[in-house]
């Protein structure tokens, strides 16, 4: 069994904590888990390949100033998952697979950092494909290629996916208020984003278009301020964005912002937005959702239109046919909601019914 000892403390207090991969309670499993280390650039990464059924585990890498590497292991685990749910839903013929990296994105950033990260993805043979995520971009991901042609997500090809990203949780949101209110205009609904980034920035943009009531909270006030300023938004505090009284809750920062806390605070009629694993625990938090009758558009399969961009570059570039495909959100989100409401079951597990058997499927095809 592998294992991690996390020793922290000085001399006379030293406090370890065992954090198992097989019984570690996010370990869903995973066909493999690789722990990168590299003294002379300071990389210290995890790749975390959840499920290769389907075809090659691709997931983005994450860089994230950790507060522990017991919560890296567990980010990385619940994210690679979150992948193969993603691919599975959207139809792709992609597994899932992701990676972070521990260190701070201002600060601990070098092209040897990248290349030597390039070469372990590289060792990988293929089974893990790389690409942009929350702390990356597109520069990184060019050092990347010079050690492995594992990566997608390039320069001069698909290129930054959150446009495309933002675009399908647009269509997962119209999807949801067709749901709920019988029609999917968004003009006049008030529409409370938290994390005005990448995509949180472009879905703005889509709800400004439509006239929609923007209110914006982030932890980055330049970033805050530009985007108020641009599209007319209102700011709100960090916190202060669970007391609004809204029509949607769109999450596009990190995840499990939908909690118990926050489920008792929160006032919307549906929950779209961009980040993973929104829902803290997916068992709790799903069926509460559901008990607040509030839409609970899954997180994986509103955010693919990222997935399926870079998808679509492996297979020769097209970006109209990477919008279409994502348009397709729309139509995969309300299927999923008619199935939960006659189910009588909480939006998450019948978008993972339908992912699980998509899988078990080509499962059942294979003979080893
Ligand atoms: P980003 O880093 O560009 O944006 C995230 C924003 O959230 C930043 O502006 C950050 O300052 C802000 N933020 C962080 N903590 C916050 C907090 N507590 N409250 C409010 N704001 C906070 O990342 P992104 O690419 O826009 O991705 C956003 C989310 O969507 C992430 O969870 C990512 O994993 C997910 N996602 C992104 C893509 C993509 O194509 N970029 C695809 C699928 C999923």
């Amino acid at each position: 069994m592998i294992e991690v000892k996390e020793v922290t403390g000085t001399n006379s207090q030293t406090k370890t904590t065992d954090n198992s991969i097989f019984s570690h309670p996010s370990f869903s499993k995973h066909e493999q888990v690789v722990f990168c280390y590299d003294e002379k650039t300071g990389l210290k990464s995890i790749i975390a390949v959840h499920s290769t059924v389907l075809g090659p585990a691709l997931g983005g890498t994450r860089m994230w100033k950790y507060a522990s590497e017991a919560d890296a292991l567990k980010d990385v685990l619940r994210l690679s998952r979150g992948m193969t749910y993603k691919a599975a839903i959207s139809g792709l013929n992609l597994g899932g697979g992701k990676a972070v990296i521990i260190g701070d994105s201002k600060k601990d950033k070098s092209e040897a950092l990248f290349r030597k990260y390039g070469q372990f993805v590289n060792r990988l043979g293929g089974t893990y494909i790389t690409a942009e995520d929350v702390g990356t971009n597109v520069n990184d991901m060019e050092y990347v290629s010079k050690e492995t042609k594992n990566v997608s997500g390039l320069q001069g090809k698909s290129g930054d996916p959150s446009p495309v990203t933002a675009y399908g949780v647009y269509m997962g949101m119209k999807a949801s208020a067709k749901h709920k209110w019988g029609n999917d205009s968004l003009a006049g609904k008030t529409i409370g984003v938290q994390g005005v980034g990448h995509v949180g920035e472009y879905l703005v943009e889509l709800l400004a278009k439509e006239n929609a009531k923007i209110i914006i909270s982030d932890i980055n006030e330049e970033q805050l301020k530009h985007v108020a300023t641009k599209y007319g938004a209102e700011v709100v505090s960090l916190d202060g964005i669970y007391d609004v009284n809204m029509d949607i809750y769109a999450p596009c920062a990190l995840g499990a912002s939908v909690n118990t806390d926050t489920l008792n605070r929160l006032k919307c009629s549906i929950i779209a937005g961009s980040a993973n694993n929104q829902l803290a625990d997916e068992t709790i938090h799903g069926m509460m959702v559901m008990e607040k009758g509030i839409i609970y558009a899954p997180d994986f399969l509103i955010n693919a239109g990222g997935l399926i961009n870079v998808y679509s570059e492996l297979e020769g570039y097209n970006r109209e046919k990477a919008m279409e495909a994502t348009r397709k959100i729309y139509d995969v989100t309300l299927e999923i909601l008619k199935k939960s409401d006659a189910e009588k079951i909480p939006t998450i597990n019948s978008a993972k019914q339908i992912a699980e058997k998509r899988i078990a499927d080509k499962l059942k095809s294979q003979t080893v």
